[in-house]
């Protein structure tokens, strides 16, 4: 099997741009558009190519792959569903890997006044040390 490609060649990006007529090929939901309903935008304003399904999720750099889609749509579509997806995929593989975050640590909540810490410091202080016995039993 050969390798994947990442990007389009030229020659696929040529034939999505034969192919759409010179109107963005974006259509439904991915690119924020009602379901089943396609851009058509004029691509004379700026054109890209996008994988309609995502390379990291197995999508070819082919034709079938390719839509030459106007700016708006592409930027809706990798800001709402490519890198969220993203995200989603790799927690996910994370996940089956027992790759977690590290529970959360929870602040003590404060419990006494700063007037009250320094009442029971001093009254710490007063405890009476008993006296230091001695390390060595001198040896008589
Ligand atoms: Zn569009």
């Amino acid at each position: 099997m050969s390798k994947r490609r990442r990007t389009f060649t030229k020659a696929i990006m040529r034939e999505a741009l034969a192919r759409s007529g010179g109107k963005c090929e974006a259509q439904g939901v991915w690119y924020g558009l009602p379901s089943g309903q396609r851009c058509n935008a004029d691509l004379s304003k700026g054109v890209q190519y996008d994988h309609v399904v995502r390379f990291a999720d197995g999508g070819e750099s082919d034709l079938t792959n390719c839509a030459a889609v106007c700016i708006a749509c592409h930027k809706h579509k990798s800001a709402k569903v490519d890198t969220p997806g993203a995200a989603k995929t790799k927690r996910m593989s994370d996940k089956a890997r027992g790759i977690k975050n590290p529970p959360k640590m929870q602040s003590r909540p404060m419990t006494t006044t700063p007037k009250a810490a320094k009442r029971k410091a001093t009254a710490a202080s007063k405890i009476p040390v008993p006296s230091a016995r001695p390390l060595f039993e001198p040896k008589g």
